[in-house]
């Protein structure tokens, strides 16, 4: 399960999603969504309602509880086409948080 887990990351960085970033973004915030997207690689995603509701979480829970809350609630709409997470980071800055990032590996995939 765990080695499964690893090589679809594998195959999901550097996909179409990062591809259309560097489509849309300028260099400099292009270089922070790689940032972002290199952190959501240390969270998981849980499924809560299939398609509809998700929560991230970091895969070192217990010790990033410390300095940040680890676990986010992520809303995706229509499909996958749309998300929001509770860290309202998209909703300040637009660009997509990394536990957005994480969640949409699964429509990507
Ligand atoms: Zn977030």
């Amino acid at each position: 399960m765990l080695f499964l887990e690893q090589n679809m990351k594998k195959m999901t960085f550097g996909g179409p999603l990062v591809v259309h970033a560097h489509k849309v973004y300028t260099l400099k915030v292009f270089a922070l969504f790689c940032e972002l997207k290199e952190e959501s690689e240390f969270y998981r995603a849980l499924e809560v309602v299939e398609g509809i509701h998700y929560v991230a979480e970091h895969y070192d829970f217990s010790r990033v509880q410390r300095w940040c809350k680890g676990k986010y609630e992520v809303q995706v709409h229509q499909g996958g086409s749309k998300y929001t997470c509770e860290c309202g980071l998209f909703e300040h800055f637009g660009l997509p948080c990394s536990h957005i990032l994480r969640v949409s590996t699964l429509f990507f995939a």
